[in-house]
């Protein structure tokens, strides 16, 4: 709940005990919450996602940065996205990379991620023999889903597309929060679009996933790892957040009630353009 507390001449952008000023409201927000674009935002009272969880961990690569806080909504899909593959498949466990610092703004790695609504996974990877092999780093795939490898070497892991497909799944259709984009490459999402397709999943999701599962049209293909978008929660939008690009997937006046208006005109000038012009906010 996002609550707006008048208060003249208050500074910006501080906060405590679960209140935050700026622009001199008070907001308080128990899930904390998410202000302006995923490139040039900030976070506060973020939540901190556990190293290790049930479903989910964090390699050392990742760990070591801090940038595992993200709103609550963001931090609660991760977890939930972890279990519900371990459900799926219990060999299966969710690679995290980064979310956001403590406070969000800029970090040494990416443009984005600023705001605690932006989050990387480490594919789920197989062996040869079809095993779910443990990730702990981003490697790179060719379009049939191999491990890229020096000339000479055989790879040995795999993409594999039935577990990254109940990822994202779990991703669109969780009950936290709605996923905005699933950045990944082209080859590799036709897998795991194709896999669900066969696997005989409904065609309204396989819709959704087609729609949210997108390759950024730049040099930066994502053919290591799956960044994720979550729009702005609701309370947030109240509180500056910002969404960029494309519009959601349900019925804006179902999620935003009374703030038609002003997202309607986001819609006219950002609905038609393509992801890839803005490929430069993504990493
Ligand atoms: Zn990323």
């Amino acid at each position: 709940m996002l609550r707006y507390l008048a208060l003249a001449g208050a500074m910006a952008g501080a906060c405590a005990s679960g209140a935050c000023i700026y622009d001199g409201l008070v907001v308080e927000d128990e899930n904390g919450f998410s202000r302006g674009p995923s490139r040039a935002g900030m976070l506060y009272e973020g939540a901190e996602l556990p190293v290790r969880g049930d479903g989910h961990w964090i390699p050392p690569t990742w760990a070591s940065r801090g940038l595992n806080f993200g709103v609550d909504e963001m931090v609660s899909t991760v977890v939930y996205a972890g279990r519900t593959i371990k459900l799926q498949d219990s060999r299966l466990e969710l690679g995290v990379g980064d979310i956001s610092r403590a406070h969000g703004g800029r970090s040494p790695w990416h443009r984005s991620h600023q705001t605690g609504r932006d989050v990387d996974f480490l594919f789920l990877l197989k062996d040869k023999a079809g095993n779910p092999v443990r990730n702990t780093q981003m490697r790179k795939h060719d379009a049939s889903g191999a491990e890229l490898v020096a000339k000479g070497k055989r790879p040995q892991v795999f993409f594999d597309e039935r577990a990254n497909w109940f990822l994202v799944e779990a991703l669109i259709t969780n009950p936290v929060a709605e996923i905005q984009y699933i950045f990944v490459q082209n080859d590799l999402r036709q897998l795991m679009l194709d896999y669900a397709a066969q696997s005989g999943v409904s065609q309204a999701l396989l819709e959704r996933a087609a729609q949210t599962l997108k390759q950024p049209g730049d040099s930066a293909p994502h053919n290591d790892h799956m960044h994720v978008r979550i729009y702005c929660p609701r309370d947030d939008v109240d509180a500056g957040c910002v969404d960029f690009g494309q519009m959601r997937w349900h019925k804006k006046d179902l999620k935003y009630g009374g703030r038609i208006e002003r997202l309607e005109r986001y819609d006219d000038v950002l609905s038609d353009i393509d992801v890839g012009t803005f490929a430069w906010l993504i990493r």
